[in-house]
């Protein structure tokens, strides 16, 4: 049958991607509707049952920043909460939560059940509806049609999955889903390239059979970090500790005796996993000199005993699965709830898709998430957003919009998909960056939540809210300017211990950037100082890092003014220092004859483009 209401958007998986996508495109006002296998696994993590880590937080705040659920969701489901890298610089420091699996996922379908504009229906969608190049709905298992305007695909590992556990092997999108294959065929007969990808996850363990004693506790922090910036401690649930095990020689000897029943080793899985999430089986073979790996165990959640042993992802058959487990100090009478698996699946190559996730052959479909060859919640549930956001926009008839590199990690995470697709599960790294000194986690609202109110993706209340956090910022740092410290006050005395004796008059924001003065020290000193943490936060990182921060931001408007800059015919890029060979192979095929030119190259970096200029530099 033909549904009788005609929709301005149809997304298509109830995952990271899709959830993200669908609610953007709803709070753009266009009449949106989620179509996915099931609404039970709305937001469902197929993986480990934690959000954010290094690089991955920064898109979860970026997510955050231009409206989207995620950040929320993880407050409301957050049983751990840490900031990883918090004795470094602010460019790579970033929060990680342990979620409780229920509770995130109560939260996301809470979000989407109650975003205006927005509908569900659960059911698997098995065919695309084309007219000639421009995609018009969609066909579902049973038979109805839905009539959109645009499509957005964000279908994760579900496309031809295929499951395995040792020698077995079966059809299924992850473990107790179906797999998309109706669809899968269908795409496969379109003009895309595609290819296949694995990613596997470990047996799960019953709590009550483990002993604590044997493992190190690892807490949550103090003071507790939130994830989003409309987040509150006491939006979060109880709190509880991970604990800590290692395999040892035991574990490494079981594995190697059974790599011949790993389907990875023996052939049957050829498709690339990713690298920095290897299975136990990976790791005992490309770090053979390793007598020992670390094990995170984390809990799944407030109300079930299962954990999740995070470092040993594996598809060895169960009997070996089970030996490994209790080879395992602590783990030796572990009983495990679910098998681990690897599953394999068809993504297809972000080249062929334009910088707003739209395909380039078929007008009007987008693509976002694990289709286009990343892994990982985060990384999803960007390009589900900036894929809905671009939807929307052809459907009001706007020019499509995505953040730049020096503008957001989603501008890093999409131009590098773009121009250089991926031959392995892609995942973000604060090192993809090159401009990470201003693409920080807590500046993520600073960059992009008055464009994300442009484009109708905030909401008042967050707007509200975000503007006086940036008024307070701006009256703070006026006030540094203009309180003056004199010497011999009783100010300038009180931080003679750490800076000594004063010799002429100071202002507080030239004290604050001295190396041995925090914002703690200096902001009392006269009255006014902002009670938000987060405020006096932002501060101290713009005063301490103003120096780099301006010589980063000159140097994207160098670029930028260069771009028409000519390159010489006669170029000899081998000559140049820094360029990969392949990138120089890329540049002497291609002869591009601007600046601008060379930077459209598929796989030329931004780096490599600063390189050149450097070079030309050096010529004239
Ligand atoms: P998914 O979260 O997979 O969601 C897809 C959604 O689409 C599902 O709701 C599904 O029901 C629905 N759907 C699919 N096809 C259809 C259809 N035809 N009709 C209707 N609905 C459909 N990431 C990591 O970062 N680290 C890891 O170690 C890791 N391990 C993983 C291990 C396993 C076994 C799996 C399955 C995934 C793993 N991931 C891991 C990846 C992580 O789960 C994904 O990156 C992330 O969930 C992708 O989000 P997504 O929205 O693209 O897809």
């Amino acid at each position: 049958m033909d549904y009788p209401d005609r929709f301005d958007v149809i997304v298509i998986g109830g995952g990271h991607a899709g959830t993200e996508a669908a609610l953007a495109a709803a709070r753009m006002g266009c009449q949106t509707l989620l179509l996915s296998h099931n609404i039970e696994t709305l937001g469902q993590m197929s993986c480990n049952p934690a959000i954010g880590g290094i690089g991955k937080s920064h898109l979860v705040k970026e997510i955050d920043a231009l409206g989207g659920a995620m950040a929320l969701a993880t407050d409301q489901g957050g049983i751990q909460f840490r900031t990883l890298n918090s004795r470094k610089g602010p460019a790579v420091r970033a929060t990680r939560a342990q979620a409780d699996r229920v509770r995130y996922k109560a939260a996301i379908r809470y979000i989407l059940e109650n975003q205006p504009n927005l509908s569900i229906f659960a059911q698997s969608a098995d065919d695309l509806i084309v007219e000639g190049d421009t995609v018009r709905g969609v066909l579902t298992q049973g038979g109805i049609r839905f009539m959109a305007e645009t499509v957005v695909l964000c279908t994760g590992t579900f496309l031809g999955g295929v499951i395995h556990i040792g020698m077995q092997h079966h059809s299924g999108g992850r473990s107790g889903d179906p797999a998309a294959n109706a669809l899968a065929a269908r795409l496969r007969e379109q003009p895309l390239r595609v290819a296949r990808l694995k990613t596997g996850t470990p047996p799960r363990l019953d709590a009550r059979t483990v002993d604590f004693s044997k493992l190190a506790e690892q807490p949550g922090d103090t003071p507790r970090p939130v994830m989003s910036y409309m987040g509150r401690r006491e939006m979060h649930p109880d709190q509880v500790s991970c604990f800590i095990a290692h395999t040892n020689e035991r574990t490494h000897d079981i594995i190697r005796a059974n790599l011949d029943r790993s389907p990875m080793y023996s052939g049957v899985i050829e498709s690339t996993g990713p690298r920095y999430c290897p299975s136990i089986e990976d790791k005992i073979h490309r770090f053979a000199d390793k007598q020992s790996h670390q094990i995170f165990i984390e809990p799944e959640g407030l109300d079930t005993h299962e954990l999740y042993p995070n470092g040993i992802s594996t598809s060895l058959p169960f009997d070996v699965q089970l030996d490994v487990v209790r080879s395992i100090e602590g783990l030796e009478r572990t009983h495990i709830v679910r098998p681990g698996y690897a599953i394999e699946y068809d993504f297809f190559d972000p080249r062929d898709l334009k910088h707003s996730l739209e395909t380039k052959v078929i007008h009007n479909l987008w693509f976002a998430g694990q289709i286009n060859g990343t892994t990982g919640y985060e990384e999803a549930a960007a390009q589900g957003l900036l894929a809905g956001l671009n939807a929307a926009r052809r459907v009001k008839g706007q020019e499509a919009w995505w953040p730049r590199r020096d503008e957001a990690y989603i501008g890093v995470m999409v131009d590098d998909l773009i121009r250089m697709g991926t031959q392995e599960p892609y995942r973000m790294f604060t090192s993809r960056a090159e401009y990470r000194l201003l693409l920080r986690e807590d500046n993520a609202d600073l960059r992009l939540t008055e464009t994300g109110r442009q484009l109708g993706l905030v909401d008042d209340q967050r707007y509200d809210a975000f503007q006086q956090k940036r008024d307070a910022i701006e009256t703070e740092r006026k006030r540094l300017d203009h309180v003056w410290i004199q010497p011999g006050s009783d100010a300038a005395r009180g931080l003679a211990d750490r800076v000594g004796a004063l010799s002429r008059e100071h202002r507080l924001s030239d004290l604050l950037r001295r190396p041995e003065l925090t914002y703690d020290d200096i902001a009392p000193l006269a009255e006014g100082a902002p009670e938000d943490p987060l405020v006096r936060e932002q501060v101290q990182i713009q005063a301490k890092y103003q120096g780099y921060i301006d010589r980063q931001s000159e140097e994207i408007e160098k670029l930028r003014r260069h771009e028409s800059t000519r390159l010489p015919e006669e170029l000899e890029y081998d000559r140049i220092d820094g360029l990969s060979s392949e990138i120089r192979q890329k540049l002497k095929a291609a002869r591009p004859e601007t600046l601008a030119e060379a930077g459209r190259i598929p796989g030329v970096t931004p780096a490599a483009i600063s390189m050149l200029l450097i070079h030309l530099k050096k010529r004239s």
